[in-house]
């Protein structure tokens, strides 16, 4: 018999019985919708052009939650274009968050997108050392939106703002990553649990479940182009890809020589070393 018809079913067998599991969305902590102002510790703000989009991309987050202790706010672009839909979301994004540990900031109360203004004051508000967005040409009207919103708040803000600057990519793959971070299976199972709390979205389509699949994936394009063209495999299976800049003298510049894989066994330490300021 073939072996990898195993291998196969074995991935069918495993994504069909996961169609049956949930978590409650009660662990670790309680929803709170209001990040402290106040908090000293190091803030790293995730834009989501969608309440989900902070799971999918949120490796990153997760990992400088753990590792660096950062306190990680999502701001919600928009709720999506579904008007009637948006309180819903945002409940299911409250859990979500309170599931991963992360607060979540919502600039405005009826719940309407964000504009470049609104962006910029949140900015000034939470003064984050690291920000999350997606990358200019990620292949969705409201994700390359956000792209363009949150550069055009960094073009405001005051000259000596300065934070780390990480771009996700998710609709469309991007042309330059330069930084694959890998997930262990703990890692990636506590954000399939957080986006299977977005029951609306994932009832429609089952997303959470193909996670692991589209970052294998991330791990064979990230091989060949972070570790070069032939490079030998990397022992990561799931990975997400970043492009890592930084924002600085009211410009964005380079961080990285080349690029960079940081696997469970290294640190993200090793990144923001690199950003002294972080
Ligand atoms: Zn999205």
């Amino acid at each position: 018999m073939n072996p990898y018809q195993d291998y196969v079913e074995g991935l069918e067998l495993a994504y069909k019985k996961a169609e049956s599991y949930t978590v409650t969305g009660a662990h670790p902590v309680e929803p709170s919708t209001e990040p402290s102002v106040e908090s000293r510790a190091s803030k790293l703000l995730l834009f989501s052009p969608h309440p989900d989009d902070e799971c999918i991309t949120g490796l990153f987050a997760l990992r400088a939650m753990q590792e660096l202790d950062v306190e990680v706010i999502n701001v919600p672009v928009t709720f999506g274009s579904d008007r009637a839909s948006r309180e819903r979301r945002l409940d299911e994004l409250e859990r979500a968050c309170a599931y991963l540990g992360w607060s979540n900031h919502v600039a405005r109360s009826d719940l309407s997108d964000l504009d470049v203004e609104d962006i910029a004051e949140t900015l000034c508000v939470f003064q984050p050392s690291v920000i999350v967005y997606p990358h200019k040409l990620d292949g969705h009207r409201t994700h390359e939106a956000v792209h363009a919103l949150v550069e055009g708040a960094l073009g405001q803000m005051p000259e000596n703002f300065e934070c780390l600057l990480i771009e996700t990519e998710f609709w469309r793959a991007m042309e330059n990553p330069n930084l694959m971070l890998e997930g262990d299976s703990a890692t990636l199972a506590e954000l399939i649990a957080a986006l299977s709390l977005h029951h609306g979205e994932v009832s429609r389509n089952p997303y959470h479940l193909s996670l692991p699949a589209w970052m294998l994936d991330n791990t064979r394009r990230g091989t060949e182009l972070i570790g070069g063209k032939g490079a030998q495999a990397s022992t990561c299976h799931f990975t997400t890809l970043y492009h890592v800049s930084q924002w600085v003298s009211q410009e964005k510049s380079n961080l990285l020589d080349g690029g960079m894989t940081i696997s469970m066994s290294d640190s993200l330490a090793s990144l923001v070393t690199k950003k002294e300021s972080l």
